[in-house]
């Protein structure tokens, strides 16, 4: 498969440890490639966030992430640079198809966070699409999906290409992301979210992040998390 490929010639080595790391403030001094510090750093990015030094280190250690902190604390980059590391390490290229999906639960939303992905993956190969079109567009996208290394949409749209559109296979995900976790958890999205989840294969990181901690034993079940670390970071008073 297409993602076995990627993965030639990687060890076991390769994955860095989180304690040598849990201390650094740059992005400069995280395990990452070239192309992502580089990115981040003509993005004018350079000293981490509280939420960004506490989870970067797990992410992209490999491990599922539950993260809580409020808004405009940094999340965007606290997922948009492991997805970016993930599909880096397992060589992914646009023949390889969808390797990461990230949802959120309303169109600005998702554009805002496709935009810092642009940014920062200016120098990674993928193929990216933002995914939240009107009507018009779904023929449009329907053409694409599935040549797209990282999808970035909202829960109703992204299942209407996974029930919809021929070929568009998710079969070799490796990353999902729900960003406003809590939102996307709510019951008005629980039928759209239940019926992508059932066709993501279990097996992959998943990153949740959002301005509240989302505990629901259920809620972690039904998103197969595996022993996922817990980063809440709150307010200095
Ligand atoms: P949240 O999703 O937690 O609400 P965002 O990811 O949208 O927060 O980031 C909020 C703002 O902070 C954005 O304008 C973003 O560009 C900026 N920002 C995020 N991380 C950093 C950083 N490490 N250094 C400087 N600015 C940052
Ligand atoms: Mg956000």
């Amino acid at each position: 498969s297409a993602a076995s490929v990627g993965r030639l010639g990687l060890g076991g080595g390769d994955t860095p440890s989180f304690s040598r790391y849990s201390g650094v403030n740059l992005f400069s001094q995280l395990p990452m490639s070239r192309k992502t510090k580089n990115g981040l750093k003509q993005s004018k990015y350079f000293e981490m966030t509280d939420i960004q030094r506490a989870s970067l280190p797990h992410a992209l250690a490999g491990r599922d992430i539950l993260g809580a902190a409020k808004t405009g604390s940094g999340k965007t980059l606290a997922f948009v640079i492991p997805v970016l590391e993930k599909l880096f390490r397992d060589r992914y290229t646009p023949e390889c198809g969808v390797g990461a999906i990230i949802l959120c639960p309303a169109r600005e939303l998702a554009a805002q966070t496709f935009e810092v992905l642009k940014s920062v993956g200016r120098h990674h190969n993928f193929s990216a699409a933002l995914i939240i079109g009107g009507r018009k567009e779904v023929d449009l996208e329907k053409e694409c999906v599935n040549n797209m290394n990282i999808i970035v949409g909202t829960p109703g749209r992204i299942l209407q290409h996974l029930n919809g559109t021929v070929n568009f296979d998710c079969s070799e995900l490796q990353v999902l992301v729900l960003d406003e976790a809590d939102r996307i958890l709510d019951e008005g999205f629980k039928k759209d979210l239940n019926a992508i989840i059932s066709q993501l294969p279990k097996k992959r990181q998943t990153f949740l992040f959002s301005a509240t901690q989302t505990k629901s034993v259920k809620d972690l079940a039904r998103l197969s998390l595996k022993d996922p670390e817990y980063i809440s970071v709150h307010e200095e008073s």
